[in-house]
């Protein structure tokens, strides 16, 4: 249910709920489509163009970002993560999170990396304001992880980002590793020795049949119960609780405290009627859910201001009844699904 949104205040002045009972508190947002890696999981290379990515013109520009977060701000939304393609490939993006990080009523403004730019960007990101980083890390491996990137991402940069992240004042940095059967599986133990005791946060995810052009098959999936038993074996663990209802990744901590790990688990056990999230790719589209065909185009609404534009997303939102993880494999959950590079993970 949607209740009718009444002022410019961007505080929040309306509550949407979607068909199934679940608020809209997340927004995870694309600030370009680009990317300069081709994981073969996301992106790969014999399918994305090298020159792949939206001309300038066709993205939001900031005072439109500012205005659209302005607006699901109104609407509920109170953590916001900028993702891409790899966002640190924007243009003067340290502003634009000045602008965001000045919005009343956003608690928390997170971004996801791949790190190869890092290094040189996270003392501007930390000083406008940027609260939190994920940095993706697949291997520690050299060859490997170049091999994970298609051929153009190097595991001394990646690590020179998360230490240049630590010393701008960024805490408990999360790092994210898709596990995939076969191809990785050999980088838990290291990735698991390394981080412990380091403050970041290590989180294991399973690989998604997230687009279609990367191939996906079920046996490549290695569920998470797997890999924590497989670090429990190492370093025992016990289960923490989590910090909030609907948290994504199950947390476990080191039984000699050295620290937690993270599993997302939304192939082997989704989390579908806890999800809040709601997706915009970097020309202005939401996506309901990760797997969703289509996205609405928020821009006519955006064009009209920020009260149209919150009285908008709260009708789609209201709309939705995305379970896809849920229902995944029945022909319910057949069709068209977006690409992970378009909505950011
Ligand atoms: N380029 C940035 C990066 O890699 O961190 C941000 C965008 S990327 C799409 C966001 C996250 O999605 C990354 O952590 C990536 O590993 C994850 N991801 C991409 N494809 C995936 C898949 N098929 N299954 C699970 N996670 C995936
Ligand atoms: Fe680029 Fe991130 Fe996708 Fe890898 S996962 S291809 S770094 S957008
Ligand atoms: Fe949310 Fe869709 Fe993922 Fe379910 S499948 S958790 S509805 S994004």
């Amino acid at each position: 249910m949607a209740a009718a949104v009444t002022s410019t205040d961007t505080r929040p002045t309306t509550a949407a709920s979607d068909r199934l009972g679940r608020p809209l508190r997340d927004l995870r947002l694309s600030v370009i489509d680009a990317c300069n890696f081709r994981c073969p999981y996301c992106m790969p290379a014999d399918r994305i163009a090298d020159d792949h990515g939206l001309d300038a013109a066709s993205r939001l520009d900031f005072d439109e970002i500012e205005t659209l977060v302005r607006g699901f701000v109104q609407v509920g939304v109170r953590k916001l993560r900028l993702t891409g393609g790899e966002p640190l490939l924007r243009r003067r993006l340290p502003e634009l999170i000045a602008r965001l990080a000045s919005i009343a009523g956003l608690d928390d403004l997170a971004l996801t990396t791949n790190g190869a730019l890092l290094a040189g960007q996270a003392h501007a990101l930390r000083t406008a304001g940027l609260q939190r980083l994920t940095v993706s890390l697949d291997a520690l491996d050299p060859v490997l992880y170049r091999q994970l990137s298609g051929g153009r991402g190097d595991v001394g940069h990646a690590l020179a980002g998360i230490a240049a992240a630590e010393a701008a004042g960024f805490g408990a940095i999360k790092l994210n590793c898709v596990v995939q059967r076969g191809i990785n599986d050999g980088e838990i133990l290291p990735l698991a020795g390394h981080f412990r005791g380091s403050g970041h946060v290590l989180r294991f995810i399973e690989y998604m049949d997230v687009g279609t052009c990367n191939g996906w098959s079920a046996a490549r999936v290695v569920p998470s119960v797997e890999i924590r038993d497989a670090i429990h074996a190492r370093w025992p663990l016990r289960p923490l609780a989590p910090h909030y209802r609907g948290e994504v990744a199950t947390r476990y901590g080191f039984e000699d405290g050295g620290g937690e790990v993270g599993f997302v688990s939304s192939v082997s056990t989704p989390f579908c009627g806890d999800c809040h999230r709601a997706r915009v790719s970097a020309d202005g589209k939401l996506y309901t859910c990760l797997f969703a065909g289509q996205g609405h185009d928020l821009r006519p609404a955006l064009r009209e201001g920020q009260p149209a534009l919150a009285q908008h997303i709260a009708g789609l939102w209201s709309d939705r009844a995305d379970r896809y993880s849920e229902l995944r494999g029945t022909r319910a959950a057949s069709g068209k699904r977006v690409e992970m590079f378009l909505v950011g993970g």
